[in-house]
């Protein structure tokens, strides 16, 4: 087989690449591990910046998103039984939308099957060959034939466990990573959420985030031990925590059910660089990844997806190579923004382990200084509805 741009993962990423290229008359090929099933099962991001919203906007993807997704004007952070508001729109002019991350993904496969994209669905062993040629190639197992797909390009978008991210030598590639001392229970229930905007709860018995995904459909997450299971916590529980959690007033008014989906995720964060190896390029988790705080891991995916379509479409509009020249240096230095902005808030909203008294009263000084300062919240809400591309 022979495409333009090989692209390995079917994720949001990939499936974003390959929808914007396609209305640009540039062909590719999508290698999934998983059955789509599989991939739309995965309950992940929901907050969606503007950048995010206008790339889907251009790929044809965004009518429901704009039919059902929900505008937030702002979000509420809670300490110490108070709570206070930032306000996006005030602050920025932009608000940021409510959409879960299935949703982006079913639109876009949507849009790749009524446009006939190529799709290859329980791919095994990809493996990526002379990325540093001028003639690449993928060679991936299907139903136990192996195939081969020529190509001019390789988009590595196959997030954090991919092969792609692997196959740039050890001599070229750096890492930079932090893991947190802990992790995040989340479960998802047909409720309505207890507030309209997201709560961020700083609590002494740990971090609390109230979100949602429609009217009635709510996720929560309580901050949690890393060595703790999903089945070690009944919802009874896990309601019980998140009330302890949240100001008063907003416990007393959280309608609660049985979870539907219960799990839990590790916080990181990690940088690869560079992001260009040759012919290949990592887009999304594939080079990065935030904790969740701050609702940035999509987003960034996001702006790496259009710097590559960018690049892409100048090589092959106007025999350009400037755009992937630049593409690594351009995609990080929006990413390690990201970067420090998830750190610093989830820095300010957890509890560490070995925190000592003093690291205690910077982080209720630091929610004080957010609380009362209007240029503090202008920061927090620039960053929170995304820094420019
Ligand atoms: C549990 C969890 C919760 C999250 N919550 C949030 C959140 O609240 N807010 C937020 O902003 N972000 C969140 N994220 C991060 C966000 O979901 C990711 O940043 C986003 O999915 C990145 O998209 P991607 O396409 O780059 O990678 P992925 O979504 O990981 O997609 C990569 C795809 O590649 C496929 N793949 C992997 N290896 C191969 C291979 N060898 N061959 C072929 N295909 C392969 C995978 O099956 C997958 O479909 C969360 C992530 C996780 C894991």
């Amino acid at each position: 087989m022979k495409t333009r741009v090989a692209i390995i993962g079917g994720g949001p990423s990939g499936l974003l690449l390959s929808q914007l290229l396609h209305l640009r008359g540039i062909d590719s090929i999508v290698l999934e591990r998983q059955t789509k099933e599989h991939v739309l099962g995965r309950i992940r991001a929901g907050v969606l910046e503007q950048g995010l919203v206008k790339l889907l906007e251009q790929a044809g993807c965004a009518d429901r998103l704009h039919a059902e997704g929900y505008v937030h004007d702002g979000t509420l952070i809670s300490y110490d039984n108070s709570m206070f508001r930032i306000d996006f729109t005030e602050h920025t002019g932009t608000p940021v939308i409510v959409y879960g991350q299935t949703e982006v993904t079913r639109d876009l496969y949507a849009a790749r099957d009524a446009a006939g994209g190529h799709i290859e669905f329980q791919v095994e062993d990809v493996v990526i060959h002379g990325a540093d040629t001028d003639a690449p190639h993928v060679t991936y197992t299907s139903q136990g034939q192996q195939h081969r797909i020529d190509c001019d390009f390789i988009a590595g978008c196959d997030g954090f466990h991919g092969v792609s991210r692997q196959s740039i030598p050890l001599t070229v590639r750096r890492e930079y990573e932090k893991i947190y001392p802990f992790g995040w229970l989340g479960i998802l229930s047909q409720t309505p959420p207890v507030a309209e905007e997201l709560i961020y709860a700083n609590s002494p018995r740990g971090f609390a985030l109230c979100s949602m995904r429609n009217e009635n459909l709510s996720r929560y997450y309580i901050q949690c031990a890393l060595s703790d299971k999903p089945e070690d916590w009944s919802d009874e529980d896990f309601w019980q925590e998140l009330k302890r959690r949240i100001p008063a007033d907003q416990a007393e008014k959280l309608v609660t059910g049985p979870s539907i989906e219960k799990s839990i995720a590790p916080l990181r964060s990690f940088v690869t660089e560079p992001m260009r190896w040759g012919r290949l390029f990592l887009c999304g988790d594939a080079a990065h990844i935030v904790p969740p705080t701050g609702a940035k891991g999509l987003n960034t995916a996001a702006s790496d997806v259009h710097y590559l379509y960018q690049g892409l479409c100048d090589y092959y509009e106007n025999d350009s190579t400037a755009g992937i020249d630049s593409y690594s240096e351009k995609a990080l230095a929006r990413i390690w923004k990201a970067e420090r902005f998830s750190w610093w808030f989830s820095s300010l909203m957890h509890r560490y382990p070995d925190q000592s008294e003093f690291d205690l009263k910077m982080q209720l000084a630091e929610l004080e200084f957010l609380r009362t300062n209007k240029s503090a919240q202008q920061a927090m809400a620039e960053n929170y509805v995304g820094l420019p591309y």
